[in-house]
């Protein structure tokens, strides 16, 4: 038995049988990254020796999932621990604070490995914007992992820990997920406490699950969700345990399939292997129908302008004075400012800063932003209107494979359309999943991005979960780790 490639319910039956010790599980996964991480490069930090010490006090009484090792996005503050955002400006912050997910994954008993790598304050597509290093794709190692949660997704699929947390404000679990053949869950806006999540754009931000399947994906849902009066956008509503809803049936359910997703820009054998997913869930017994979503078309505009906004008005506080970078280099205040900034950020950085103080500015506001927010409303409503027919919306989640390191890291238009699906899930605030449903002619994963209504994620978990067990993804193909 190889315990780096089990999934957490899977160790977790093995522990509680005692086949296996937490110090097996620990041992286990030192080994791997050990092994894997010069070839994959997927951490920031990471926390080996600490894992070691913790795992050997673990007595089992700690919590549901004492002794579990978990990786976590480097935008997610963990108290004593550096949170770099994979920027400089952010290269030797500590965070005195755990976020509230740290929090309850802390409560539960579970032990970081370590910080995974990201496109710096998550903006990017391909975690190539990372200030200290490019994560590379566990099946081929000369792609990118996706992103911006692109260490926390290639970790996953490399084993170097069984499942991750990252964040998506666009599309950053998903399409990392879909790149590295893993599951990526963004839970509805206000279901996760943001609290202690190095703000992105804030009206956009959720932290989710990467795992290895489905099943997984509902555990960790159901350790994460939850009111927190930490942040103000968190939700009040009942919990919901996700794992019922993992039923291998998904007879009567009515899927969407909006024509859109499905026209120019994606890649005929993603299309393909969509088009034989739909058919799949035909036979499972899922009612599927085309429509059309023609607000879809606007999304990316609507999108980069109201995350650039966010994000000029967010990256403020990162002065030199008040957090952050300090620059050597300066003879007054205002130099401060400006060299602490200036050397501070990266280009993609930058890039969205000006972009968003220029949407924001006076003489644009009306053109920009509040155009921008005019079609947010609109998205919103053509969501409702279709989930009054449908259960779910069936797309891919990103309109290609995995692309090579360096052809689009200069094409910041080319970066911008890896997102093209996910964007509007965003915008309306809606869940999704992506899961593998197989790979290409050159064996590389395609995802299948599947949305719900506000709240509904478990009717997204039960409708993956029943593909994955059709499919089995899993038993038929593995990273190779090709050069
Ligand atoms: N790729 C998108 C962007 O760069 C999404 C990022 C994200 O979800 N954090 O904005």
């Amino acid at each position: 038995m190889n315990i780096t490639e089990l999934t957490v319910h899977e160790l977790k039956d093995k522990l509680k049988n005692k086949e296996i010790s937490v110090m097996d599980i620990t041992n286990s996964y030192i080994d791997r990254i050990n092994d894997k991480e010069k070839d994959v490069q997927a951490f920031v930090t990471t926390l080996t020796q600490e894992a070691l010490e913790q795992a050997k006090n673990i007595s089992g009484e700690e919590g549901e999932y004492a002794g579990i090792p978990i990786g976590i996005k480097d935008n997610i503050c963990t108290k004593g621990i550096k949170t770099t955002c994979s920027s400089k400006m952010l290269e030797n912050f500590v965070a005195p604070y755990d976020a509230s997910v740290m929090e309850k994954i802390n409560q539960s008993g579970m032990i970081t490995l370590g910080k995974l790598n990201m496109d710096e304050f998550a903006m990017g597509a391909s975690t190539e914007y990372s200030y200290f290093k490019k994560t590379r794709n566990p099946w081929n190692l000369n792609t990118v992992p996706g992103g911006s949660s692109g260490g926390s997704a290639a970790a996953v699929a490399a084993g170097m820990v069984p499942w991750a947390l990252g964040s998506d404000t666009g599309g950053s679990i998903r399409q990392p997920a879909s790149f590295c053949g893993v599951v990526g869950l963004k839970p509805t806006y206000g279901l996760v406490s943001r609290y202690g999540l190095v703000a992105f754009a804030s009206s956009l931000d959720q932290i989710g699950p990467i795992t290895k399947d489905v099943e997984d994906a509902a555990m960790l849902l159901n350790i994460i969700a939850g009111h927190d009066e930490k942040d103000t956008t968190s939700e009040n509503i009942e919990k919901k345990d996700y794992t019922k809803a993992l039923i291998q049936d998904v007879k009567g359910m009515k899927i969407g399939v909006p024509r859109e997703y499905f026209g120019e820009g994606i890649n005929p054998e993603v299309k393909a292997k969509l088009e034989e997913s739909i058919q799949t869930y035909k036979k499972m017994g899922a009612e599927v129908e085309e429509f059309s979503l023609d607000i879809a078309e606007y999304a990316l505009a609507t999108y980069y302008i109201i995350a650039c906004a966010e994000a000029s008005s967010n990256l403020g506080r990162f002065d030199g004075i008040r957090y952050g970078y300090r620059t050597k280099n300066f003879k007054n205040l205002k130099d401060i400012y400006r060299n602490s900034r200036t050397e501070g950020f990266g280009a993609e950085v930058k890039r969205r800063i000006i972009l968003g103080t220029y949407v924001l500015s006076s003489g644009y506001y009306d053109a920009y932003y509040k155009k921008a927010q005019q079609v947010r409303t609109l998205v919103k409503k053509e969501f409702d209107k279709a989930f009054e027919k449908y259960d779910l919306i069936l797309t891919p989640t990103s309109p290609t494979v995995a692309f090579e390191i360096g052809t689009r890291s200069n094409n910041p238009l080319e970066m911008y359309l890896a997102d093209i699906c996910t964007v509007s899930v965003n915008i309306a605030g809606l869940p999704a999943i992506s899961i593998p449903c197989g790979v290409n002619s050159d064996n590389m994963p395609i995802g299948m991005q599947l949305i719900g209504n506000k709240f509904e994620e478990d009717k997204i978990l039960r409708a993956a979960y029943a593909f994955e067990k059709e499919i089995k993804f899993r038993d038929n193909y593995k990273p190779e780790f090709r050069k």
